[in-house]
């Protein structure tokens, strides 16, 4: 059996694996292929794109967009991406940009409940256009401010704590939109995760292609749920592990194996996508 992992984050955004260490992982793991999926961005595809050739292991450039649909929250992760798509890059930019002022504005909220964290301490750390909260709490961890990386999410990152910012969301219909225009396929990351199954069908009339029925954090009954709503709006199924590298205990990559069958599916809809036949409905289903 053949297997992937299609959820992964490096370096370049809030993971601590380079792509070289990445694939190195999804070597050891014996998988078929890996999809990068950083926040708000595509600078790691590239690289990791020529790791994975090197490693014989078929590679998916993707990213992860923190969107919203009527108020709530839903991360979206686009598959295929064409990571020259000027619209694409002009976008997740802006993103990259308000993460980047959210650290300061994070920041600024510890120092003044007394807590001396150096701001510049945090973009050394984080090393990349992408920063999010982990970095926050690494750099808390390094200076010696808290006793653990989930001390740090306790004390000041989780929503409702002192440094807590909300992080800007893009609307959903225009992140689907988004991601096609890129050649991509949309699909709805770790829907278990805040059980907000409610906007799944005006996803899927927005366009929605796939839905994230395998995750760490899915029980079996979770993916067993997915899977049926997979069905039920003809969606494609996808999995992975959301591993961070070594940011939380140890590396999830390849905990998550979703079979290969899956991954053929992907690329029969993304080639249908681009090349519609004239008598189909343009969808591989
Ligand atoms: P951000 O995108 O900046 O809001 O950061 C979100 C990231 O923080 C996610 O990738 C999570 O893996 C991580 N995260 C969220 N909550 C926690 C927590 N309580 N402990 C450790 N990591 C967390
Ligand atoms: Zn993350
Ligand atoms: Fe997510
Ligand atoms: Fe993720």
């Amino acid at each position: 059996m053949k297997f992937a992992d299609l959820h992964l984050h490096t370096q370049y955004s809030d993971g601590t694996f380079s792509p070289a260490e990445l694939v190195e992982h999804a070597a050891q793991h014996q998988l078929a292929a890996i999809a990068l999926t950083d926040h708000d961005t595509v600078e790691g595809c590239a690289p990791t794109a020529r790791e994975c050739a090197a490693a014989g292991i078929e590679f998916i450039s993707g990213t992860e967009l923190t969107a919203e649909f009527n108020d709530t929250e839903v991360h979206l992760l686009g598959y295929f991406l064409d990571t020259q798509n000027a619209r694409l890059l002009a976008e997740i930019t802006k993103f990259q940009t308000v993460r980047q002022q959210r650290i300061y504005e994070m920041v600024a909220r510890i120092n003044e409940s007394g807590v001396p964290l150096d701001v510049q301490s945090v973009f050394a750390l984080a090393n990349c256009k992408s920063p999010g909260r982990p970095h926050v709490a690494r750099a808390l961890f390094k200076a010696g401010l808290v006793k653990h990386l989930d001390d740090a999410f306790d004390r000041y990152l989780k929503k409702g704590r002192v440094a807590w910012v909300p992080k800007a969301r893009m609307s959903a219909l225009e992140s689907i939109e988004l991601i096609h225009q890129a050649g991509g396929l949309a699909v709805m990351a770790h829907p278990g995760l805040n059980r907000t199954d409610e906007i799944i069908p005006g996803l899927v009339a927005a366009g929605l292609d796939g839905i994230e029925c395998f995750h760490t954090k899915h029980t079996a009954a979770m993916a067993e749920h997915y899977l049926q709503i997979a069905e039920k709006y003809h969606l494609l199924v996808t999995g992975g592990s959301d591993c961070h590298g070594y940011s939380k205990a140890k590396p999830l990559i390849g905990s998550v194996k979703l079979p290969y069958e899956q991954v053929e599916k992907l690329t029969a809809a993304v080639r249908a996508r681009r090349q519609p036949d004239p008598g189909g409905n343009g969808r591989a289903q």
